[in-house]
Formats: structure tokens, sequence, C-alpha cells
């Protein structure tokens, strides 16, 4: 990527020259903070040195052309390495500089942001510079690491050991225990057995500093599309912002393979893409962005809040924002042991899922937009799709668009007014017994995989006690925070609430944004006020 004479005249203002010898390391595979080098006369290449020590160039920047990719604007650890081919003379732009350059040069941060995108597209497509993850595809486990990368996007490679006899070789060679899996190797990291999120966030770059106790005028928690509009929001409005977030940013939202009524994307667009998207947007505005830490608790302490996350951390932050959202119902199915280890429970519909269910028969459980989007999506993707949904009519909860699309699909079966009633074992295989409301007529379904996107419950266990929760768990606002009426207030001052996990709201992603947008506002009055009443107690 080049830039145009004079953009690159003023891009070259934010940065020092160098000059660099022939083979010298400008970064290297796994380093984080890094600065952004154009190179003004010369060459430099990016490469991933290989486990066995090879080493690969994955491509070249040549002059006018400037490094980067998705960790120039987080502490995400650098996927490959840079060194010059050559003698060259490179303009260091430094993260400081680079963070000014993103907030006042517009047309610069789009050509910087969009490279880095595209480039991190690129290395996911290819695979370059990211984790080997071998396993089994039919294990949680395996899954749970694999949808984790996915989602943060970063690049890997799986290898299941049920097919190759050389990573089951090495799984032996390594003695990985069924336990152990699955195995990962992350460049400079050796072999993970089995980690946990937080264990492959902290080495990626993605978890974010865990000191005791860190300070911030706004606590976010939860990164759906709620908090991340909040945190676009706030951050570009000067606030210091912390957003925690348990599992990986765009919440449910991340988890659709394509939303096609949100505004601005006329055919739609992937809710991993929107979510990363938004991720970089927050960032590039300052928002700090802790990926696999959980909120435990959260309390008034003195004039400040305080969150408590699981590890003992605390964020004191001048007000905060609950944006953590809603999950899929569990559903409640009678089955035996035997078939509960063969038969797969999803509850998200990605290209990851797709993948494990290719050519195979799926039973998608529900009768919203999300379950209609799921069966549409896997019904390209597996041989036959069952769509059991409990009401007579999907027209009170679906939108048209979905319920046109499904009902001429020739892979897709309704069962409306139906429900599965019990999972039982035939041989090796495992049969759904759909059973017809109305009649009792039952019908059978052999499959290893249900789909199931039951009616929401919202994410609110360790706010009880603490938040006024409506009998359904969401949490009730409309509240006087410190004298000022608020929608969004909850009924600790303070403390807002925005998104799925509002009583009240609408649940979707449009709104969900804009609701983490509008109630920046309301925190601003809050923290106005609420200063204004400490000066004048002082
Ligand atoms: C498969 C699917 C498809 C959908 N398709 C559409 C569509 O096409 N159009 C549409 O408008 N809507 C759609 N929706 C609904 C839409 O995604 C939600 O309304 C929207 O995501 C709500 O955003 P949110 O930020 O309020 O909550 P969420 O998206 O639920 O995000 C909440 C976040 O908070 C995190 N969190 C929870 N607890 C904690 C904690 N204690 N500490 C830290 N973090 C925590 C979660 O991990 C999550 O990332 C779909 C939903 C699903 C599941």
């Amino acid at each position: 990527m080049t830039l145009a004479h004079e953009a690159f005249k003023r891009l070259c203002s934010y940065g020092k020259e160098e000059t660099v010898a022939p083979g010298s390391i400008l970064f290297r595979q796994g380093d984080a903070g890094l600065d952004l080098f154009v190179v003004l006369k010369g060459r430099l290449e990016m490469f991933e040195t290989k486990r066995d020590g090879f080493v690969h160039v994955v491509h070249a920047v040549a002059e006018g052309a400037f490094t980067g990719e998705l960790d120039l604007f987080n502490s995400r650890r650098s996927l490959l390495s840079c060194r010059a081919t050559r003698r060259s003379d490179v303009l260091r732009i430094s993260r400081e500089r680079l963070q000014v350059l993103l907030q006042s040069e517009g047309d610069l941060a789009e050509a910087i942001v969009f490279a880095c995108l595209g480039r991190r597209e690129e290395l996911m497509r290819a695979g370059h510079g990211g984790a080997v993850v071998i396993g089994s595809a039919r294990c949680s486990d395996t899954l749970r690491v694999r949808d984790f990368f996915v989602r943060s996007r970063n690049p890997h490679r799986f290898v299941d050991v049920s097919l190759n006899e050389d990573a089951a070789a090495l799984v032996h060679l390594l003695e990985c225990s069924n336990a152990d899996l699955p195995a990962v190797f992350l460049a400079g990291q050796g072999l993970l057995r089995n980690p946990s999120n937080r264990e492959l966030a902290e080495p990626l770059g993605l978890a974010g500093k865990t000191v005791p106790r860190r300070e911030c005028d706004l606590a976010i928690i939860g990164a759906g599309p709620a908090g991340l509009a909040a945190a676009v929001y706030a951050a570009s409005e000067g606030l210091h912002t912390v957003v925690l977030e348990r599992h990986a940013t765009g919440g449910q939202a991340g988890t659709s393979s394509r939303i096609e009524n949100y505004l601005g994307f006329p055919t739609g667009i992937s809710g991993q893409q929107l979510a990363a998207n938004a991720e970089i947007q927050a960032q590039r505005f300052g928002a700090e962005l802790l990926i696999t830490h959980a909120a435990g608790r959260i309390c008034h302490c003195g004039e400040r809040i305080d969150v408590e996350l699981g590890d003992g951390a605390v964020i004191q932050a001048k007000a905060a924002l609950v944006a953590t959202g809603a999950r899929y119902r569990r559903l409640d199915l009678e089955m035996s042991s035997d078939c509960a280890e063969k038969v797969a429970v999803h509850y998200a519909a990605t290209p990851l899922e797709a993948l494990h269910c290719a050519g195979e028969v799926v039973i998608v459980v529900g009768g919203g937009n999300s379950a209609g989007q799921a069966a549409l999506f896997l019904s390209r993707h597996a041989s036959h799709v069952h769509l059991v949904v409990r009401r007579d009519t999907l027209s009170e909860t679906m939108s048209n668009y979905l319920i046109q699309r499904l009902s001429s699909n020739p892979n897709v079966t309704l069962h409306c007014g139906a429900a599965i009633s019990r999972i039982e074992a035939s041989g090796e295989n495992t049969i759904a017994v759909i059973v017809r409301a109305s009649d009792r007529r039952q019908s059978q379904c052999v499959t290893r995989n249900i789909f199931t996107m039951i009616g929401a419950a919202p994410n609110t266990e360790w706010l009880e006690g603490t938040l006024a929760l409506d009998a359904a768990g969401f949490i009730v606002t409309g509240n006087t925070s410190d004298g000022i009426r608020s929608t969004y207030a909850t009924s600790l001052p303070g403390v807002f609430a925005v998104g799925d996990v509002r009583s009240g709201s609408v649940k979707r992603v449009a709104s969900a944004a804009g609701e983490g947008a509008a109630v920046i506002s309301e925190i601003h009055r809050y923290l106005a006020e609420a200063c204004a009443v400490s000066m004048t107690a002082a």
C-alpha cells in the first residue's frame, strides 16, 4: 500500500528518519507495542520463522509503503518479524505519534486502518504467523480453542489427530493424554496443553495489563455491540475508557454468520467482521480492551465504582457501564451419557461449526431471527437442516425475508408447533425424536449436531443483590443517578446499563449500538454533576 505524494509528506511529519543496515531486524515475531515504519528508500520484508527454524517471507515492504498490522492499535503481539533486505532509509513513527496521527488525520488513519485490517485478513486466510492446534474435531475443548482464535482474529492451523498419523505420533511423543488436548503451539511459547482462553489471551497480548488496581474514567463491562459502541463514543470524547470482556469481542453478534439488517451494509456483514471493525475503531480512539477478564462484582467505594475481576484485580472507575448482554438458554434434553458423548450441542453457527457438520444432517431449535439465520447458513454446508420451532407459526418472531428464504429452501424442513422430546442411541447413530404438539406425531432424525437458539437469559448472575433486576433477571433502568433522571441509570448511582442486558430493550444490533452511543452523554452529565458535588463538599 503506497500513499499519494501530499499524504506521504504529511505522514512523514509524524516520524523520525533512520538508516538501517542490510539484515537489521526492526522487530521480531512476538514483540508488542510496535512502531510504524515507512520505507523512504530501500526495502523491508516481513517474515515468519517456523518451529523447525525455516524462514518464510510473507511479503515485502517497498519504497513508499509502510509496515503495520492489527497489532499497531493494541497490545497484540506481532505475528511476523521485519528486516531490511538492503541498506534502507526508514521513517519511524512511534506509538504515541501514531495515536495523534490516527485521531487528527482522517484520510491517513483510513489508509492505515484498512491496510492493517486487510493484512490481518490475509494472514487469517493463509494461516501465516499463527498457532498450530492439534486435537480432535469433535472435542469441545478443541472447538472452544479454535473458536477463540477465530473470534479474536488470530490465525491458526488445525490438525485432526484422528486423521493425521504424524500429529498422532507427535501427541504420543509429547506424552499428551486426551485431557491435554488440544495441544497448542504458539510462537515463542512452546506447547500449551488444553489451555484456557486466558492462557491463550496472555501470550497473544489480548489480556491487557492486569495490575491489582487500575484507575479510569469509565469501565465498560462487555464488548458486544453495546459495549463497543459506548467505547467508541466515550474514548473519542476524551474519557479514559477500559473495556472488560470475558470471552471475545462482538458478543452475540460475533456469532452471527451474516447480519443483514444493520444500517450501512447493503449486502450484510458477518458478525466477526463487524466486531473486528468496531474493536479497531474503539482502540483507534484510545479505548483499552482487556479480553478474557470477567467482572465478578461491582460496588460503590467512596466516590468511585469498583469493578472486581475474577483474579482479584480491581478497576476503579468514576462511572461504570454494564453491557453484558445475554446468552441462549440451554436445551433441556433427555439423553443417556452415551448419547451425550456423541451429540454436539452448539450455541452459535459460525463457519467453524459449519465445517464441523459439513455434509451431515443438523437440527436447529428456535423461532427467532438468529435461528432462521443459522438454519439458512447451515443449509449451505449440511446435507439437510431441520428447523424445530415451538410456536405454530414463525410470523411473530422471525423477519419476513428469512421466512421466505427458509420456506423456499429445499434443504430445510420446518417443524412448527414441535419440540425435540429426547435423543436416543441406535447402534453408532444418535436419533433426535421430534414431537408435534397438536397430535403427538413423532418424526425421527439421525443427527450428531443440534444448534439451540431459544430464548435468551441475561448475563446478570454476578449482579444479583447489587442492582435492581426484573423478574427475568434483566437490569431495571430509568433511575435517578445523583439527582438526574436517566434512561440508562441503574439502581446504583454511577452505574449504567445498555443493550440486551437492559430490561425492556429491543434485542437488536442497531439498538444495542444506539444505546451504547446514547448513554455516553448521560455519563458525561453524571460525571459533571458528581464532580460539582465533590468540589462543593471540599
Ligand atoms: C446468532 C445470532 C444472530 C443474530 N442476528 C441478528 C441480526 O441479524 N440483526 C440484529 O439486529 N440482531 C441480531 N442478533 C441479536 C444481536 O446480536 C444482539 O441483540 C446484540 O448482540 C446485543 O448486543 P449487546 O452488546 O447488548 O450484548 P451481547 O452481544 O450479548 O454482548 C455482551 C458481551 O458481554 C460479555 N460479558 C458477559 N458477562 C460478562 C462479564 N461478567 N464480564 C465481562 N464480559 C461479560 C459477553 O461475553 C459478550 O461479549 C443476533 C443474535 C445471535 C445470537
